[in-house]
């Protein structure tokens, strides 16, 4: 892994690295950061001075605690639940939770270390945290998730609040497990406190346009991206890795804009459909049936289907990874590059390696770092947030308008701060330099 923390930084890295064992992801996600930030601790030594960088590594709070469930057999099972509340400067804590075997700690810091800088980037008042579980759900009856659901709750519930703590959907974690979560939330505190998790149902409290936030929030974010190189999506071949909530929302906005999506995936596979992928299939298959990718075919039997293929090798101008971390390496954005793609908006967290990352860079195309790019997600959960606190509920219109807004925003920030500090169009360098400032400016003020 390439190491560019030098000078005062290099001790504070090797500091954080013992203090946290073993958790591979997180301490990508650290140097990523810590890599960009040499040249803000020379513009304010106070940051320096006041430790702010340790502080921000280390979480306030780590939960870890015991699931136990019985399945359809009544064979009991115990899994592991985590809720780490990182950073709670700028607001409660926010931040999904992530059902998937792969999730142990260091999985949960480095997405909770991750969210705050994306939170901070949206401008809006929410700190950062993140939860889960090695729960899997794939394969599970609808009544074997609600009981799991209930468990993780019956622990969670004492940790969370809507001004503490405010947890949301992530990787194997949608509506129904929100639904079922916030039940028995409500249950147990005999409080209909709709503010204490987003991601809920259009009749409890949810908010239009938070399902959809954030793959149209991503390709809001490229469509800002592309407009410094005077371009724009329409014309444009796509790609987006995955076929969850945020693929399929990529890929219907990138249709909307006249962009054409001819491949996505899931952990099995790929398929390639070169007169664009029919969304309404992906749906019905995804969303109502949950079915596996490689079941398009049934229903388009022009397309193909690659088992265990790389997706990254079907040529495109724009790529979305939007599945899961590190499934980009440098060898896949070598290929990318050479086949001609210009852009990548990043949809899933930390998905491209560090090697990855280089290469993109290298090569001068477009590159949106996840935390930037994906910021529309957690941005209309504030949204929905608003809308509890207030009573209200906004149209779709005035919702979407927000997010295009927040994202605009979100792109600019990102494009100053970067030229700011000499290197513009350097997306990493602008999140992480735009998010931690913010952060930064509020720990000082409220003290050690
Ligand atoms: N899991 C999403 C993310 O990675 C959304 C979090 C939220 O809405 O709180 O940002």
């Amino acid at each position: 892994m390439s190491n560019l923390i030098n000078g005062k930084l290099a001790p504070i890295y090797q500091e954080i690295i013992k203090r946290n064992p073993g958790e591979m992801e997180f301490h990508q996600a650290v140097q990523e950061v810590l890599e960009t930030l040499g040249p803000v601790l020379e513009k304010y030594p106070q940051f320096a001075h006041h430790k702010i960088i340790q502080r921000i590594c280390e979480p306030e709070r780590q939960i870890i605690f015991r699931v136990p469930w019985t399945d359809d057999r009544n064979h009991v099972h115990i899994n592991r639940g985590f809720r780490v509340e990182f950073n709670s400067a700028l607001g409660p804590y926010k931040g999904g939770l992530r059902f998937h075997p792969s999730v142990y700690l260091g999985i949960i810091k480095f997405l909770g270390f991750e969210q705050i800088f994306k939170n901070a980037l949206t401008g809006l008042p929410i700190g950062g945290g993140k939860g889960g579980s090695d729960f899997d759900p794939k394969g599970k009856s609808d009544s074997e998730i609600m009981r799991f659901c209930q468990s993780f709750m019956t622990e969670l519930y004492r940790h969370i609040g809507e001004h503490t703590d405010v947890p949301a959907g992530d990787i194997g974690v949608g509506g129904r497990e929100i639904g079922y979560m916030f039940g028995q939330y409500k249950r147990i505190t005999n409080r209909y406190e709709a503010g204490v998790i987003t991601g809920k149902g259009l009749d409890w409290g949810g908010s239009l346009v938070r399902k959809e936030a954030t793959g149209y929030g991503n390709v809001f974010f490229v469509r800002e991206m592309l407009k410094t190189k005077n371009q724009e999506i329409e014309g444009k071949t796509c790609i987006v890795s995955g076929s969850g909530n945020v693929s399929i929302y990529t890929i219907e906005k990138i249709h909307e804009l006249g962009g054409k999506v001819v491949a996505c995936s899931d952990s099995n596979g790929y398929i390639y459909d070169k007169e664009g992928i029919d969304l309404a299939v992906v749906k019905q298959l995804k969303e109502v049936e949950r079915r596996r990718i490689k079941d398009y075919l049934e229903f388009r039997k022009e397309a193909s289907y690659f088992e265990n293929g790389n997706i990254w090798e079907v040529p495109c101008q724009i790529a979305f990874p939007s599945a899961t971390q590190n499934e980009l390496d440098g060898a896949a954005a070598a290929l990318l590059v050479k086949n001609g793609c210009i852009a990548i908006g990043e949809g899933a967290n930390m998905p491209t390696t560090p090697e990855g990352v280089k290469v993109f860079q290298e090569a001068g195309i477009l590159y949106a770092p996840g935390k930037a790019a994906n910021a529309g997600g957690v941005a209309t959960s504030t949204l929905e947030m608003m809308q509890n606190a207030s009573r209200d509920s906004w149209s779709f219109e005035f919702t979407e308008n927000k997010l295009s807004t927040i994202m605009t925003n979100i792109h600019d920030l990102c494009y100053e701060k970067s030229a700011e500090f000499g290197s513009p169009g350097n997306y990493v360098l602008g999140a992480n330099v735009a998010g931690f400032i913010r952060v930064a400016n509020a720990m000082l003020a409220m003290g050690v």
